[in-house]
């Protein structure tokens, strides 16, 4: 079996240029403006006169929310993208956007907004989780699989956000300044690929300037991105990206939520009067059309996605992405053995398997280890202890504790009020968090929303209970005022007082199974809800006064068990979007809680459940540490499968994981005096690692498996020059069960006359082999992964040494390559 880096071929449906400049001639000003001006927050205005429909865009990328932010419209909760990067496989990425496929279009959807590739520059950066790696090859190969995946099946993909939308801090307004060797080398190139590769028929441009012009104006939307590339497809603003005519003359195409501002009646006068050329506006027009015709919105239906099983795809990309850091022995377990274990920490029971902000889905159900783990040993005792508490702010009540007044369902009643208490509109809704953006909720019009439940606690503990949103709200409890408070929302940023509200709360004995009524009320402003979209959360927090006794517990717990299970992870106040992370400690007690687990049972077993790097400070005290990300809607099933060996751990860091703060030698997002100067040019990631000397906690590619591996040989053959070069060999699985192994191929260039990372990576391929087999592996070497950029592509001719392993520092052979004199990329 050969196993090669995919290169996915461009998705083409033909385009018939002809008859779209046919069709932009019969639209007049005003419908030419309305449709590239957006018709409200998630879709495009339907022009019938010429057969169009509306489209429908909607967040991705781990999974398809859909245009409602509903719960009774679920979602497949993908795991994040740092867990698709971390399989380092192309072809999962394809089927991960194929599902994307399947879903968007279940949900009416006809453009995915993803995926998010940009770059893991620093490990503050809030949208970390969401985005693949620090490295552009890796990233670009699956971001191009994943483009292909969506729109092999009739469904836009659209890359984000373009460019160097790296980090949070500022973000609708900071201004990049990077090199164009840079931006070339690094920040552009995946969605070059993206591009080149896949042919995607979408890209959004991101909030920042670079180099002083904001994205949706700038001169990068056009070169490279149309004249070099030669993209035909939408430029998609970032949702209020576009912020003045300035936009209407560059390759920005589409401003959205609609009627976005900034261009609609005040673009048609701008034409009108001759600031902005009428063909500016046809050419978005035209491509608007393309894209249609492209997703079935225009002409012939869309092509019909394959069926997938999302939910078995979500537990088995879990599966691949699971990174195992460090391994005694102890892993995997066996089952038959365990008759009693503890699981630990606050993630085990209500993990994150997914991000915050606009990537936010709803999954009808989401599986947490603790849950995982009693599924898969039902024999065994398993004993719960929280241990240290993580999660900040009230998070929302369980569903099956709920009864709906009105039909005695689990839920709850919305009911939207008028000024004089009238009222407007009533829904019954299951979970206790809510966000309404669009839809039929009178969410600009209406004076009150009123929340009503019962609530039948699960145990005798105390509790805090209160509310999450920016609104001002009332919490009654058996008709007694809990809360009466409006949370201060922190900065400007409304994803982040939307999706991720501050919260408020009050001292609440619950006692088991003693039911109570809960009225919650919320005062909407209209003019503060011009946009049509509120969140509001009615939940609970738990009680930290004692976390000594916590701590204590949870050693108990361990003490008596076969194996220790520690789930440690981050909250939603620390991932998101809308802002950068301070630092990368675990949050609460939780380094402590490891500590005093693993001194009293040395079979103690670290899952990590965060998107992005911590500090695991501990990591030589325990048996072994998982990575498991946040690891989607089948993140407990697919845990279980990894610790009981049930499946391998398939993950390799596609990120530079550091021992600490201090040593992270790209680190600061803050801009000063708006500016964020990437000022290491092309050393990010593992590039600046090595060329800063210090030792990360655990290098990129590193993880390892179940089995062992030896990497064979290593030929190279064909010719750069003319672009059929390729490094091959065998990879033989030496130990006793099946497993995966991803070979890496770098390249050094210590002589090079210019400036180049110690080591960069060149490719890799992911082999599969059972215990004793062998099986080759060929990576792709064309011209261009030894190019560097110098006002144009330049490819230096001389010795490149390739090297190959197991991670950017494990490295087994040598092979060098030379190039020839007159080698273009
Ligand atoms: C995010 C985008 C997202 C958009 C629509 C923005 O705030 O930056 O990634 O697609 O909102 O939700």
């Amino acid at each position: 079996m050969t196993i090669t880096t995919p290169r996915h071929a461009a998705a083409t449906k033909p385009i018939d240029t002809a008859a779209i400049a046919a069709l932009v001639a019969r639209l007049d000003l005003e419908e030419k403006v309305a449709l590239v001006s957006g018709a409200d927050f998630w879709t495009t205005v339907p022009l019938e006169k010429i057969g169009l429909r509306a489209m429908v865009l909607s967040d991705g990328p781990a999974g398809v929310r859909g245009p409602l932010w509903d719960e009774r419209s679920p979602s497949i909760n993908l795991p994040s993208a740092t867990a698709l990067a971390s399989s380092w496989d192309p072809s999962l990425a394809y089927r991960y956007g194929a599902v994307a496929a399947a879903e968007a279009r279940r949900k009416g959807v006809d453009v995915v907004l993803g995926p998010t590739i940009n770059l893991h520059r620093s490990p503050l950066g809030g949208r970390h989780f969401e985005a693949f790696s620090e490295d552009p090859e890796l990233t670009g190969s699956l971001a191009a699989a994943y483009v292909s995946g969506l729109q092999d099946n009739g469904v836009a993909a659209t890359p984000k956000h373009y460019v160097a939308n790296d980090s949070e801090t500022d973000r609708f307004t900071v201004d990049v300044h990077a090199s164009e060797r840079a931006l070339r080398e690094l920040y552009l190139a995946p969605f070059e690929r993206t591009v080149t590769e896949a042919g995607t028929w979408a890209i959004m441009s991101a909030y920042n300037s670079v180099d002083g012009v904001t994205m949706s104006e700038n001169d990068l939307l056009e070169t490279p991105l149309n004249s070099e590339w030669g993209f035909d497809g939408v430029v998609v603003s970032d949702w209020t990206g576009v912020r003045s005519l300035g936009s209407a003359p560059a390759s920005q195409d589409l401003a959205m939520p609609g009627p976005a501002p900034a261009w609609s009646a005040a673009l048609v006068e701008a034409v009108r009067d001759g600031r902005v050329a009428e063909a500016d506006v046809d050419r978005k027009v035209a491509r608007l059309l393309a894209l249609a015709v492209r997703v079935g919105a225009l002409g012939e239906e869309a092509l019909a996605p394959a069926p997938v099983d999302g939910v078995a795809f979500s537990r088995e990309a879990e599966t691949e992405g699971v990174v195992l850091l460090d391994n005694d022995g102890t892993l995997p377990l066996d089952a038959s053995t365990l008759t009693r274990v503890a699981v630990i920490g606050h993630n085990a029971r209500d993990s994150r398997t997914q991000g915050g902000g606009s990537a936010t889905v709803l999954p009808e159900h989401t599986v947490s280890p603790l849950e995982g783990l009693r599924l898969a040993l039902p024999e065994a005792t398993i004993d719960y202890a929280v241990g240290a508490i993580v999660q900040e702010g009230v998070a929302e009540l369980p569903l099956e504790r709920l009864t709906n007044p009105r039909t005695g369902d689990p839920g709850l009643v919305a009911t939207f009020l008028d000024a004089d208490g009238a009222e407007l509109f009533t829904e019954d809704r299951r979970s206790t968090a809510l966000v309404w953006f669009g839809g039929d909720a009178p969410v600009t019009t209406a004076s009150q929303l009123v929340l009503t439940t019962t609530y039948t606690p699960e145990a005798t503990e105390q509790l805090r209970l209160g509310f999450a949103t920016g609104l001002h709200g009332r919490l009654f409890v058996d008709g007694v005022l809990l809360v009466d408070e409006q949370p201060v929302v922190v900065g400007n940023d409304l994803g982040a007082a939307l999706l991720a509200p501050p919260s408020a709360t009050g001292a609440f004995a619950a006692q088991a199974d003693v039911a109570v009524e809960l009225r919650a009320e919320f005062d909407l402003s209209p003019s503060e809800n011009g946009l049509g979209a509120i969140s509001v959360t009615v939940g609970r927090a738990p009680d930290d006064s004692d976390p000594d006794a916590l701590i204590a517990q949870a050693v108990e717990a361990a003490r008596a068990a076969d194996v220790a299970v520690v789930v440690v992870g981050t909250n939603s106040k620390v991932e998101s979007e809308g802002w950068d992370r301070s630092d990368l400690t675990l949050p609460g007690r939780q380094d402590e809680l490891v500590r005093a687990v693993a001194a009293v049972n040395p079979r103690t077993v670290v899952i990590v459940n965060s998107g992005a790097p911590v500090l695991l400070p501990w990591s030589d005290e325990v048996a072994a540490v998982l990575l498991g990300w946040f690891g989607g809607q089948e993140m407990g099933n697919a845990l279980a499968d990894v610790l009981l060996g049930v499946a391998e751990p398939g993950g390799r860091l596609s990120t530079t994981w550091a021992a600490a703060l201090d040593d992270v030698p790209v680190l600061d997002v803050t801009p000063v005096d708006g500016v964020l100067r990437y000022e290491e040019g092309i050393h990010i990631g593992y590039r600046a690692w090595l060329r800063s000397g210090a030792t990360p906690a655990y290098w990129f590619g590193h993880g390892l498996g179940y089995t062992s591996w030896s990497i064979v040989g290593g030929e190279v053959s064909g010719d750069v020059a003319s672009g059929d070069a390729r490094v091959s060999g065998t990879a033989t699985n030496t130990g006793d069960r099946a497993g995966k192994h991803v070979v890496q191929v770098y390249a050094e260039r210590p002589d090079s006359s210019v400036d180049r990372p110690v080591r960069w990576l060149v490719g890799s391929a992911v082999v599969r082999a059972g215990a004793g087999e062998s099986v080759a592996w060929e990576v792709a070497l064309p011209a261009r992964v030894f190019a560097h950029w110098a006002d144009g592509w330049q490819v230096e001719p001389g010795d490149v040494t390739l090297r190959i392993g197991s991670s950017v520092v494990d490295l087994v052979h040598e092979h060098v390559v030379t190039i020839a004199a007159g080698t273009s990329r």
